[in-house]
């Protein structure tokens, strides 16, 4: 078991929350507490800064999914 850091995810409006579950089939919060990536289901336990880490418990989403869906910096792959 991962228990070390015992992240806490934030509080969002519930319309917003049920959207997730509905999209991703998982619990966000259930997702979370266990450390695991509510969009690809693999464990999110390294993230890159704090910023992302922060990102985890707002959107559920490991560092992974994070770089695919904010790759705002438009470096090797912008060919969507
Ligand atoms: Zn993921």
């Amino acid at each position: 078991m991962h228990r070390e850091t015992g992240k806490m995810p934030t509080k969002k409006s519930g319309a917003i929350e049920d959207l997730l579950t509905a999209m991703t089939g998982r619990d966000r919060r259930e997702s979370i507490q266990s450390n695991i990536c509510t969009w690809c289901g693999s464990s999110a336990t390294q993230f890159k800064s704090k910023l992302s880490e922060k990102e985890y418990t707002i959107s559920g989403m490991c560092q992974e999914c994070q770089d695919r869906a904010f790759s705002e910096k438009g470096s090797d792959d912008d060919n969507w």
